[in-house]
């Protein structure tokens, strides 16, 4: 990391909420679910799919952690009364997995067997590295009995092509992330054209192995190399599909839907939108500089 951006890293950590409020409006659908609704169908409107994804990390205790099932099963609910194009996508600490590993597991089963009666599909995201085990025993438990759930693996990570080796052998559906939590160098690459050569490595894996995959990137590098790959393999148009954020580089977001690929876009909403604004911003030097400058220029 340069060390401009690592400045602009902890002014945005210092940064006032209000602050991070403001500037980070666009990565957040509204504080409701019927905020979210509307997105979803504005994107719907445009051929664009969703994934709805309630905002909030790590919970305190059970009652918590069983809220906030409640309101992705509300999610759930609402996507196939509001006839919208998508599905939900939850993290495994929301549903307890640092409290207690067998709840969060039932937890989470209760919303895969509840997206299975709708006929739906539930996406487990993945957190830092202390879940990550955790997580992919959790899928694996799950796939034994559905196939309307996936998981997420990141290509930051050195152990997710021996992963993804495993992975493939269950049928796996996959989301391809390069990966946004800071992680230790013994585990992770750091080093930015190693982690895009490790996104393609992985992705091409999975693709050869005929399961789904989610590539979920903004950046064209991995975007036009996936699409030269997905050529390359012949791979049908029902096995993969481009991912991207709700508020980021949407010009790249229109062509490659014009294009004629599926695209889905990640939508978050929820009263708990600061940490994932936090991380959304330390992730764009462009906002970040702007607020950089708002900070330290005359008024
Ligand atoms: C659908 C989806 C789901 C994800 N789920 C997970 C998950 O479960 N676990 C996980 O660890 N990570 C997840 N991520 C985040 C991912 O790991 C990356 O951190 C993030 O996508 C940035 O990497 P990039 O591949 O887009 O490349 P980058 O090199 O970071 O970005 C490429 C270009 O996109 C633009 N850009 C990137 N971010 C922003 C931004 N915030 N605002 C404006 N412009 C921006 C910039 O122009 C940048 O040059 C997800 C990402 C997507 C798209």
């Amino acid at each position: 990391m340069s060390f401009f951006n690592k400045i602009i890293v902890a002014i945005v950590q210092m940064m006032p909420k209000a602050m991070v409020g403001f500037f980070s409006k666009r990565y957040i659908a509204g504080e409701t679910l019927d905020s979210a609704i509307k997105m979803v169908k504005s994107l719907n409107e445009k051929g664009i799919y969703a994934t709805i994804d309630v905002l909030g990390e790590s919970v305190k205790n059970k009652e918590e952690a069983v809220e906030a099932k409640n309101k992705a099963l509300e999610v759930l609910n609402t996507i196939e009364t509001e006839k919208l194009k998508a599905n939900l996508s939850i993290k495994p600490t929301q549903m307890g997995l640092s409290i207690d590993k067998d709840f969060a597991f039932n937890q989470i089963k209760e919303l895969v067997e509840k997206a299975k009666q709708l006929n739906n599909f539930v996406r487990i995201d993945m957190e830092d590295s202390p879940y990550t085990d955790a997580t992919i025993n959790l899928y694996k438990k799950l796939i034994e009995n559905y196939d309307n759930v996936g998981i997420v693996v990141q290509a930051y990570l050195k152990r997710t092509f021996d992963d993804v080796v495993l992975l493939n052998k269950l049928g796996t559906n996959y989301r391809l992330c390069k990966g946004i939590y800071i992680e230790p160098a013994s585990i992770a690459y750091k080093d930015r054209e190693k982690v895009r050569e490790n996104y393609l490595k992985v992705l091409e894996l999975m693709l050869k192995s005929g399961n789904y995959v989610g590539i979920a990137t903004h950046d064209d590098y991995l975007i036009n190399s996936a699409k030269k790959m997905i050529e390359q393999l012949n791979v049908p148009k029902d096995k993969y599909e481009f991912q991207m954020l709700l508020g980021v580089r949407e010009d790249r977001r229109d062509k490659t839907n014009s294009e004629g690929y599926k695209i889905r876009i990640y939508v978050p909403f929820g009263k708990d939108w600061y940490p994932y604004s936090v991380r959304r911003l330390k992730e764009n030097p462009q906002i970040a500089g702007y607020i950089f400058k708002s900070l330290f220029t005359a008024k």
